[in-house]
């Protein structure tokens, strides 16, 4: 598996269809001889090529079930998205009870980091005047990295539910098993590609608290299959289940227990860049906090979920509703302060040299003119600026464009049409001497 990112290609799938090319955020992914390819310096890992591929060409690598077998105590922490994935018969207890019998030592609830997250959260805006934008979503974190560096001192700077929740989960084990670090595996149960890629990318942080990241799909069909089958005798008793950090998984769960605070809640990485862009433009300074979110209607809709995310949102609403306070919980057991504060991916799309640079953005104004400004796609690259930028940088060529390249042909087929009639002088009859050889 890439290290750098979860999101590959299976090229044997691949039609070269330029769907994911529109769909990428980040103008990631380029087609070439018929296959698509992802410029990894771009890819943020939000999924939206998985989503957006009719031919299922593009995937998630993930870790495997087997992986359990490599620890003493193999913990699996659970995001709030999972138990949407269930209606009213499996319940949060059930899960929990169903994952012990796949395997896993212990099981730790993300919900919890969710919860004492909004508590600091809460003290943390009313000790500041900046607005702050929710640093969750690692899709959204990398997003503004890449293409928003300049409202990156807006980002929360905490770590995520599931970094605080694998901390404190590593810790306890250690302290009250005497475990050591090599035979502790926390797993999290992820719903999305970009949480995958902070296990060995982590956002912040010198190293993951986390080891491995299973696809919640992988789990689900697992966890259906022996659920019928559990002794629901060995319960879970004494466990408060923290019904409000279950709310995260969907759009405004997060903003919403921060109660009395302005928020804005937005969800789907297109919307979440529209805000930003407002936000960069300073026409959002009332607002105090922005929940956002790559996935639609939150991490429900993560592509790594089995269900219909509108159907696993009402799971969700449903749950939420038994939720009575917050779970009291010793806030300083848990970790929240990030290693480094969170950096610009700086990538200098035409030249790192400045002079280069310049000249290649003259160049690259008369490319644009050139190019025909329909965005279409057709040449591989998602629209005519970025065809414009890999022509110059000798990624791509002029006639990529269909429409160049039909006028090109067209050109052509006129001066063969005209060359075929400037025959030399020795080969050429007059329309005199033509018109004689008729009479
Ligand atoms: S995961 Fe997102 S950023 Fe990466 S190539 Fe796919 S659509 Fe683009
Ligand atoms: S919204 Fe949630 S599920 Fe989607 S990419 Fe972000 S963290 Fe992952």
């Amino acid at each position: 598996m890439s290290n750098i990112h979860s999101v590959l290609l299976k090229p044997d799938k691949c039609k070269g269809c330029t769907n994911c090319v529109k769909n990428c955020p980040t103008n990631a992914i380029r087609v070439h001889q018929g296959q698509a390819k992802i410029k990894e310096e771009y890819c943020i890992d939000c999924g939206e090529c998985i989503r957006s591929c009719e031919y299922h060409a593009k995937y998630a690598a993930t870790d495997d079930l087997a992986d359990l077998e490599r620890y003493k105590y193999p913990i699996a922490l659970v995001p709030p998205s999972f138990y949407g994935q269930f209606t009213q018969n499996i319940n949060p207890a059930k899960v929990m009870l169903a994952l012990k019998d796949i395997g896993f030592f212990q099981i730790w609830d993300v919900a919890l980091g969710a919860e004492v997250l909004t508590q600091v959260t809460k003290e943390y805006i009313t000790d500041t005047d900046r607005p702050l934008i929710s640093s969750s979503c690692p899709a959204v974190v990398r997003l503004i990295q890449l293409l928003y560096p300049e409202l990156l001192g807006y980002l929360a700077p905490f770590k995520s539910p599931v970094e605080i929740i694998a901390q404190r989960a590593r810790e306890f084990i250690k302290l009250e098993l005497g475990a050591d670090d090599e035979e502790i595996g926390i797993f999290f149960i992820t719903p999305c590609p970009a949480k995958m890629t902070t296990v060995n990318n982590p956002l912040g942080m010198e190293k993951s608290y986390l080891d491995r990241a299973i696809a919640a799909d992988t789990i689900y069909h697992e966890l259906i299959r022996r659920v019928d089958n559990l002794d629901e005798s060995c319960g879970i008793d004494g466990y408060d289940i923290p019904y409000f950090g279950i709310s995260w998984a969907s759009g405004g769960g997060e903003a919403n227990l921060l109660e009395d605070i302005n928020t804005v809640s937005v969800a789907g990485i297109h919307n979440v860049m529209s805000v930003l862009e407002e936000l960069d433009r300073g026409d959002l300074a009332h607002v105090r906090y922005f929940e956002m979110v790559a996935c639609q209607p939150g991490c429900v809709g993560g592509v790594l979920n089995v269900k219909n995310p509108f159907l696993a949102e009402f799971n969700i609403h449903n749950l939420t509703k038994k939720g009575i306070n917050l779970i009291k919980q010793d806030l300083n057991k848990y970790d929240f302060d990030l290693q480094n504060p969170f950096k610009e991916k700086s990538i200098a799309s035409l030249d790192d040299d400045l002079i280069v640079a310049m000249a290649k953005l003259t160049r690259l104004e008369k490319e644009i003119e050139i190019l025909p400004g329909l965005d279409c796609a057709a040449c591989g690259a998602p629209d005519c600026r970025t065809l414009a930028e890999d022509i110059i940088n000798g990624l791509a060529s002029r006639t990529d464009c269909i429409f160049i390249l039909r006028q090109q042909v067209a050109d052509l087929a006129d001066e063969m049409a005209t060359l075929a009639h400037a025959l030399p002088p020795v080969m050429k009859r007059n329309k005199e001497e033509d018109d004689d050889d008729e009479d």
